[in-house]
């Protein structure tokens, strides 16, 4: 079977990215096994995006299931690599032709205040863990751990997420205080702006006594990650985004009446009673992208919870090499893991941060590189066509491997294919999944998922 093998790919996260993949891939005739370690393989579409989305999350869903059962994918829910599968058994032993990790960023970067970690959970709570509550503590079976959001919250933050984070906290505390008052709201009322909802009801929302949590961000307002200029950009271009980003705040204050600070970096902890009660902050000298403490401007900030919310990066995984936050990619365009020359990865695991369609295009981009300089598939693949690689096809390849100083993938012998399958089925049956991806999908779906 040296030219007339079969290829199988190993996707780690079912999610954008992963089932981007897995489709591409899928429609060359190329056998892929995408592990998620969740039930339902939606990612941050599901437990980041906050369930204010409601259309666009319904909408991604649907885009991920069409993806996720082209014939050629096996699904394998509930299996986390690092914990149920180990990394380097997953890249030496199994067999696969490739592995492509698509697990997304699930880790808070730490709160960089020394001693914070202990306070984790006692005043101290993370953006991804504070979002996932948010999304699904309104279902009947949510098993997980329950958060308030207290009034007065301080967000440490300055991106997109930290002003979901702000929105959150805000639309839970406007709710409480207009059921007080006997108003009833729904959260896609609230979320289309706070004073909107108030103005037809005679209701002064200051009357409500919300005082409103605080955004605190490094940097300044300007400087906000919420937009950015286009590459190589102008003066004038990074003046306009500068103003786009000030709008951007404005208009959220506006809708959702959270007060701001910029400049402002915590430098230490208040601790009461074994609880994280507050920030030792000092205002910051801003120079490019520098931010000093200015010397003399520390003070105390007391808050009820402290929600860290300054960026999400991997999650560590034993065996996997990690070059700071980041796993060992070595190459922008076609990112290649270090240790491994047929491990890749795609979307927020190497970007580490972006959207949709950051994740889509990444996807898109490196796995179309992979079927066609390294596994010789090529263009027009589709049903059976590509599920042998011609020989011509493989040579072309193995030819610009060879000029890229790089092995071409292996493909698989019969043999080889049935003992993955088999391995598979067997890990799907563990987790209960016997049938086909729509039937495990409706199993394991909430009835009162938004
Ligand atoms: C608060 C917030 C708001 C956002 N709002 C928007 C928005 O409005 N518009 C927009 O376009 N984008 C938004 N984004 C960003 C967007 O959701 C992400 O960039 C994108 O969905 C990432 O897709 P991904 O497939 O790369 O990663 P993920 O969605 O993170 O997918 C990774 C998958 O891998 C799985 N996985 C992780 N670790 C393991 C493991 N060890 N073993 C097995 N499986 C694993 C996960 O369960 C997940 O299914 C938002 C993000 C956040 C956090």
């Amino acid at each position: 079977m040296a030219e007339h093998g079969q290829y199988y790919v190993a996707i780690v996260g079912g999610a954008v990215s992963g089932s981007v993949a897995a489709e591409l891939l899928a429609d060359h005739g190329i056998r892929v096994a995408v592990f998620e370690q969740n039930k339902r393989p939606y990612g941050k579409i599901e437990d980041g995006l906050p369930r204010w989305h409601a259309e666009q999350r319904r909408q991604e869903y649907r885009r991920i299931d069409a993806r996720l059962k082209k014939p050629g994918i096996q699904f394998i829910p509930s299996v986390k690599l690092g914990q149920d599968l180990d990394f380097r058994d997953l890249c030496d032993h199994w067999g696969f032709s490739a592995v492509i990790l698509a697990n997304g960023a699930w880790r808070d970067r730490d709160l960089g205040v020394p001693g914070a970690e202990q306070y984790v959970g006692k005043g101290l709570l993370y953006q991804n863990p504070f979002i996932h509550w948010y999304n699904h503590k309104s279902e009947k079976g949510y098993s997980g751990p329950q958060y308030d959001a207290p009034d007065e919250a301080l967000v440490v933050g300055g991106g997109l997420a930290s002003i979901d984070v702000v929105k959150i906290l805000q639309l839970e505390n406007y709710a409480r205080a207009l059921q007080a008052r006997g108003v009833e709201s729904t959260l896609h009322d609230l979320e289309k702006g706070i004073p909107a909802f108030c103005k037809p009801r005679g209701i002064d929302p200051a009357s409500l006594g919300v005082k409103g949590c605080l955004l605190i961000y490094r940097r300044r307002e300007q400087d906000m990650p919420l937009a950015q200029p286009p590459e190589n950009a102008t003066p004038e271009q990074i003046a306009k985004t500068e103003h786009v980003r000030q709008k951007m705040i404005r208009l959220a204050r506006d809708r959702y009446l959270f007060r701001f600070q910029d400049r402002r970096m915590a430098t230490g902890l208040i601790v009461e009673g074994g609880r994280l009660t507050g920030l030792k902050l000092t205002e910051t000298k801003v120079e490019g992208r520098k931010a000093d403490p200015i010397p003399g401007s520390e003070h105390e900030l007391r808050a009820p919870l402290v929600v860290s919310s300054i960026g999400s990066v991997p999650e560590a995984i034993p065996g996997v090499a990690m070059k700071g936050e980041y796993y060992t990619f070595t190459d922008d365009n076609l990112p290649r893991y270090a240790g491994s020359d047929h491990v890749f990865g795609v979307g927020n695991v190497v970007t580490g941060q972006g959207n949709i369609r950051v994740s889509l295009d990444h996807s898109q981009k490196v796995t179309t590189q992979l079927i066609e300089n390294y596994m010789g598939v090529g263009e027009g693949g589709g049903d059976f066509s590509g599920l042998y690689a011609s020989a011509e096809a493989r040579a072309a390849a193995r030819a610009t491997a060879v000029e890229e100083g790089v092995k071409t993938l292996p493909a698989l012998s019969p043999s080889q294919v049935a003992a993955l399958d088999q391995r598979i089925r067997s890990l799907q049956q563990r987790v209960g999944y016997t049938s086909d991806y729509d039937s495990w999908i409706a199993k394991v779906t909430p009835p009162d998922l938004e």
